[in-house]
């Protein structure tokens, strides 16, 4: 199944996390197998992240994957917040001292794509068409059948067993790891519209509607993404030019939740599998990708099992800020979303707002992987 120290690791799940995770260990000598029951990457035209932030592409800097994030990925360079049109805030990611602008734009598609294509250099591929359809056994020694695409069964005793297998994560079920949080009460609605000629990219955009908002994301050169928290916001998209196609729509529910812990046993989580959050601050396939490098350094290092207690402080972090970011963009009562529209506008104002501001979004408010030098 894959080694080095003669221990078998078996990857469930090949979404960001789990072809990170794959990679990580690769480029350190150990060889995993990873299988997912998806038939391959998520189409480019169905991303649901967009936002690579600089924390991840420090920690993909080791396995060159960065450098060809960056070759495709967009720059951003500002952050607009208006209501009702009227522009209140503009945050200039340029003043950002890092090695890396904060957020780049480039569809999850692509990002998996990459990540692939980097681990392929290893002769790892991930087996798509591969469910894992029962497991058994117990987290010191799981047992797991695995179904493949022709009908054929197949059982497997791994020495390790990571569940990066998303948020309805069979491994995180079947090994009865707690996943304890809750939903919210809005629904979320998201339009991806293709446009007849290149549009402006450089730039997130909020519209506070009160109620309600309408954010604005570029997808790629001639691509924007609207997500509202209003059914009808495709009615008040101000577009930027003609409309060639509107290339995927969704809707979808929010929940905050995250395990208790994050391995037990022989069983390690990662990902979505871990834990699930708002889109507020771009945070979820970044912190999967995270929880990937820290698992494989880990293993390398031969302490996986300090795992849990090494990851669940960020985890809890990154589940505080995208909870506080999306309780502030989705305010209902009018006094107090008055008073975010009058207090906004200062914001500039009060030291050190812009740095914490990207600071955040960049993903350094997480430990910095001790294993890179210098890494912020
Ligand atoms: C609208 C929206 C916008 C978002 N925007 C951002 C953003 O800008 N930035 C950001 O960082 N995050 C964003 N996210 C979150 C991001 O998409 C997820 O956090 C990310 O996909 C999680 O990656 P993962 O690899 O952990 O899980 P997934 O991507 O869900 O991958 C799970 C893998 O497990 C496999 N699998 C599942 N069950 C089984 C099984 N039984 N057997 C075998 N294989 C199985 C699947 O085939 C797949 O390969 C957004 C999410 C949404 C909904």
């Amino acid at each position: 199944m894959g080694e080095r120290s003669g221990k078998s690791i078996l990857i469930a799940g090949a979404g960001p996390t789990g072809l990170a995770l794959a990679l990580e260990l690769a480029r350190r000598g150990f060889k995993s197998r990873l299988v997912a029951n998806a038939a391959g990457p998520t189409p480019i035209n169905e991303s649901r992240a967009l936002g690579v932030n600089a924390r991840t592409l420090t920690l993909l800097e080791p396995s060159g994957v960065s450098a060809m994030i960056l070759a495709n990925a967009r720059r951003l360079t500002k952050f607009k917040i208006s209501a009702a049109g009227k522009p209140l805030l503009t945050v200039e990611t340029e003043t950002f001292r890092s090695r890396y602008c904060p957020i780049q734009i480039l569809p999850q598609g692509e990002t998996e794509r990459l990540l692939k294509q980097k681990l392929s250099a290893f002769g790892i591929a991930p087996e798509w068409l591969t469910e894992i359809s029962s497991l058994s056994g117990d987290v010191a020694k799981p047992v797991v059948t695995l179904q493949h695409a022709d009908g054929r069964t197949e059982t497997v005793e791994p020495d390790m067993l990571v569940g990066a297998d998303g948020a309805h994560s069979v491994v995180r079920k079947t090994f009865g790891f707690a996943f304890p949080g809750k939903a919210i009460e809005s629904r979320f609605f998201l339009a991806d519209y293709r446009y007849a000629q290149p549009v402006d990219t450089s730039f997130i955009e909020l519209n506070f509607l009160n109620p309600g908002v309408l954010g604005r994301l570029p997808v790629s050169e001639d691509t924007m993404r609207y997500l509202s928290t209003v059914e009808d916001f495709e009615t008040r998209i101000d577009h930027p030019a003609m409309v060639s196609e509107r290339t995927w729509a969704s809707e979808f529910h929010i929940s905050f939740r995250h395990v208790e812990t994050m391995s037990r046993g022989n069983v390690f989580l990662a990902g979505d599998a871990a834990h699930v959050h708002s889109p507020a601050g771009a945070r979820g396939m970044n912190l999967g990708i995270e929880d990937a490098c820290w698992l494989a350094f880990l293993i390398s290092e031969g302490r996986e099992q300090d795992y849990s207690n090494l990851r669940m402080p960020a985890v809890k972090t990154v589940i505080k800020d995208t909870r506080r970011n999306t309780t502030f963009i989705t305010l209902k009562n009018p006094v107090l979303t008055g008073l975010r529209s009058l207090l906004l506008p200062l914001a500039n104002r009060i030291p050190g707002f812009t740095k914490a501001f990207l600071h955040n979004v960049a993903g350094q408010d997480t430990p910095p992987p001790p294993w890179i030098p210098g890494a912020q």
